[in-house]
């Protein structure tokens, strides 16, 4: 979706949302001054080092930087998975870096989905059940999580692999399970960490390219850390992370 920065009115009565996924104060991600700092013994790496930036709704962000640059760390921190040592994250109205951990677990499961450069899938479980695994963490009665299921599966081309183990599926495929089962809550926020990363050149662009369409189709903002320079085409806008810092925008 284009992030068209339309210049924000100063009376905020004549304010009108322009999608229905907009959250009624603005930006779906803030990060503020985000730093965080790995201690192993003596040895001290600042892994983020003062890092800011809003994400728009609907908006898909590309996260570049060599290996070590910080886009994990980055990821983990607005996603709920780590703690930054100072700084701030909102996600949709939630004040990340203020919730307990109860509270973060609600946000894993409810508010975003995460998709990883290993696929993450459990190995015992068939691809429609992996998709389920979100939505049964969530209670969803079963009728229900069948039936969003099938929809899920067919939203990334597998409605015909849904009894298919994780290793009875080429890597694409069961990427695409990932990014249905990363999608099973409807969350406001994707997170994708070098999701094309195992992948051969051809399938990894078919997967960002199901990527972009499905950021759009479901209105979800998507975080997406790679160096594939598929993305980077696909992408609203690109952060370039060197050393825990964001370079500075050229535009
Ligand atoms: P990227 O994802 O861009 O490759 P990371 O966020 O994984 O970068 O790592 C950023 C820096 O933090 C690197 O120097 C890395 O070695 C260090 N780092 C990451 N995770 C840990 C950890 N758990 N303990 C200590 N250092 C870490
Ligand atoms: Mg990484």
């Amino acid at each position: 979706m284009p992030d068209t920065p339309t210049p924000e009115p100063s009376a905020p009565v004549t304010k009108k949302p322009e999608k229905a996924t907009e959250v009624a104060d603005g930006p779906l991600v803030i990060v503020e001054d985000l730093r965080k700092v790995y201690r192993t013994g003596p040895k001290e790496v600042v892994a983020l080092d003062g890092v800011s930036f809003r994400g728009e709704p609907g908006e898909l962000i590309a996260i570049r930087g060599r290996s070590g640059s910080g886009k994990t760390t980055l990821l983990n921190q607005v996603g709920g998975l780590d703690r930054p040592d100072a700084g701030r994250v909102v996600v949709a109205g939630q004040e990340v870096t203020a919730l307990p951990e109860d509270g973060l677990l609600a946000l894993r499961r409810d508010v975003v989905g995460f998709v990883f450069q290993s696929f993450g899938l459990i190995p015992v479980l068939s691809a429609a059940e992996n998709v389920g695994v979100p939505m049964r963490l969530a209670r969803v009665p079963a009728a229900e999580r069948e039936e969003r299921v099938r929809v899920l599966l067919a939203m990334v081309g597998l409605e015909r692999h849904a009894n298919q183990r994780p290793y009875e599926l080429s890597g694409g495929q069961q990427q695409r399970v990932a990014i249905a089962r990363a999608l099973a809550n409807r969350p406001r926020l994707l997170i994708a960490d070098e999701p094309t990363g195992q992948l051969d050149s051809q399938t990894g662009r078919q997967i960002m390219e199901l990527l972009r369409a499905l950021v759009r189709s479901e209105g979800v903002t998507a975080l997406v850390a790679t160096h594939d320079p598929n993305l980077i085409t696909l992408a609203d806008r690109t952060l370039h992370l060197h050393d825990g810092r964001l370079a500075i925008p050229v535009s």
